[in-house]
């Protein structure tokens, strides 16, 4: 049997391999040299043509281009009027910006523990942790898998709520054959680097609401507005413009923009290669005892962002802090997506303990998100097929 580099036998590989990594062409190099060379650096003619592009993508009637993922959830909280006293129920196994959003209007984040297979918010517990007080709920499409939209749509309908999905792993996926974008009340996207379309930083938030809409455009832009039917006072002079709510200055530059329009044109073929990669890994670790595949809901055609190798520690002689090293000394380079976020110092000292979402807290100990990327060669896919292998074998009970 071979050893495993962590006990002093060859590494699968000799040089490093990461969890993510953009993929950038000629293409996309010459759409923002184009922009540098223009007018407009920002607020300029690539902004709508983004958001007209990720419409016709997604299917969503509007679309508001934004500075990043963080930008578009505080904007689609206030949008939805969430504030002072409310609470909005989310997952904790998420990027910490899909609560901080509730903390950012002065509202409240609950915690909704996820479904053990599928690893996405579980809507029974969504249905238990709702009150008067409940106003949102934040649902993360997790790795690229579809959230239940049916079932929480049917919820948030009957209970007066607004479905908000963090959409910064779902482009590409499909809900019963629709567009994630197209079907809950707003849904946001960000296109930082490791995610399947980046600008370097950007975010958008998706509706179908023409009122949410008009509220994003103000909240982007400090709440400013320059048409005479939306101002309070009559203009006096052809310069006039008026704020009439509190807003941010969230915009996203033209530079990112004419960069995420080229690598959405590429978006079929990320499509394709991350789900081929998904098949390969699936394929071959369905085949060890001592691993868990991630179930999929039948509804959701996704496109995966992150793939996540989950251990059954029980199986083992390690556990996943050793089995990621083992990984690391094999030259694959992983992450943990994500530590839950009431974990966090911060959390912790607004009250929330450990022990509030069990099967989230399960996942985060058995669980490494393992390279996933458009660029990845077949031998880069087999290497972390390897590597992974080999420690199981070596490591099994
Ligand atoms: C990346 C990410 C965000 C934040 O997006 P940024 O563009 O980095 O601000 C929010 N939620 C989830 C689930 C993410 O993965």
């Amino acid at each position: 049997m071979d050893k495993p580099a962590i006990c002093g036998g060859k590494p699968i590989r000799g040089t490093k391999i990461f969890y993510g990594h953009q993929y950038i062409d000629d293409a996309d190099i010459q759409a923002v040299v184009e922009v540098l060379k223009s007018d407009y650096l920002t607020c300029g003619p690539k902004i709508e043509e983004l958001e007209k592009k990720l419409c016709a993508v997604t299917g969503a009637k509007y679309a508001v281009v934004c500075s990043n993922g963080t930008a578009a959830l505080h904007m689609a909280c206030q949008a939805a009027g969430i504030g002072a006293g409310d609470e909005m129920i989310t997952t904790p196994i998420t990027f910490a910006a899909s609560a901080n959003c509730a903390l950012y209007c002065g509202a409240k984040p609950v915690f909704a523990d996820i479904n053990e297979e599928t690893y996405n918010i579980d809507p029974a517990h969504v249905e238990s942790l709702t009150t008067e007080k409940t106003k949102a709920v934040v649902a993360v499409d997790y790795t690229g898998q579809s959230v239940e939209l049916d079932r929480l749509l049917a919820h948030c309908r009957k209970h007066n709520l607004v479905l908000i999905e963090d959409g910064a792993h779902v482009i590409g996926t499909s809900y019963n054959g629709k567009k994630n974008g197209s079907i809950a009340d707003m849904t946001t996207l960000s296109f930082h680097p490791v995610k399947t379309v980046t600008g370097g930083e950007g975010g958008a938030v998706l509706t179908n609401s023409e009122e949410y809409y008009q509220k994003l455009l103000l909240y982007r832009s400090h709440g400013i507005t320059k048409n005479p039917a939306k101002m309070e006072h009559e203009p006096d002079g052809p310069w006039y413009y008026e704020q009439v709510a509190l807003g941010m200055n969230y915009r996203m530059t033209d530079m990112q923009a004419a960069l995420i329009i080229s690598q959405l044109d590429k978006l079929p073929l990320f499509m394709k290669r991350r789900k081929e990669i998904v098949k390969a890994y699936d394929e071959a670790f369905s085949k060890l005892p001592q691993l868990f595949v991630q179930k999929e809901i039948p509804q959701s055609d996704t496109t995966r962002h992150l793939y996540i190798l989950r251990i059954i520690p029980e199986k083992l002689k390690i556990d996943r802090k050793q089995f990621f090293e083992a990984l690391a000394a094999e030259n694959i380079c992983c992450q943990v997506h994500y530590i839950p976020v009431y974990y966090f110092p911060y959390y912790e000292k607004l009250g929330y303990q450990k022990g509030l979402c069990p099967k989230a807290e399960k996942l985060y100990e058995e669980e490494i998100s393992l390279p996933l990327y458009y660029a990845m060669t077949d031998q880069d896919v087999d290497d972390v097929i390897q590597a992974v292998t080999k420690i199981v074998e070596y490591f099994k009970r």
